[in-house]
């Protein structure tokens, strides 16, 4: 494994292996300006690998947790349904909550006007009738 440090007397880096350093060869010849220098290796300081969260996911869920529909809980603008679609489509809330919006005002407005025109039309059999 190739390592670096750098020369005690020019500042220059100094590559070499780092398997070849041993207490007894850590004296070496600067490359750079020739003056005689120590090598050293800081000793590999064990780091603890951080914890792994899998797909961003909140601790204490899983994957399987946001298998089929949710509404959201932290995203909610009155159910979080909107949100928990959106995040499971990939899409914008918004754009899900506009939908929503035109499909709930569209179909009382179809409602109401079929009530209104099925009080004010009479009723006349067609099958079959031409009238033009
Ligand atoms: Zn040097």
């Amino acid at each position: 494994m190739n390592a670096q440090c750098p020369c005690q007397r020019c500042g220059r880096t100094i590559s070499f292996e780092r398997e070849t350093l041993t207490a007894q060869n850590r004296i070496v010849t600067c490359p750079s300006c020739g003056q005689e220098t120590m090598l050293f290796v800081a000793a590999p300081i064990a780091v603890p690998a951080p914890p792994v969260i899998p797909q961003g996911l909140p601790p204490a869920y899983s994957l399987k947790d946001y298998e089929g529909f949710y509404r959201s809980s932290d995203e909610k603008s009155i159910g979080g349904v909107c949100a928990g679609l959106a995040h499971k489509w990939n899409m914008n809330r918004s754009g899900i909550q506009i939908g929503f919006i035109l499909l709930g005002l569209f179909f009382i407005i179809g409602v109401i006007m079929y009530i209104a025109c099925w009080a004010a039309f009479k009723s006349l059999p067609t099958r079959g009738v031409r009238i033009s």
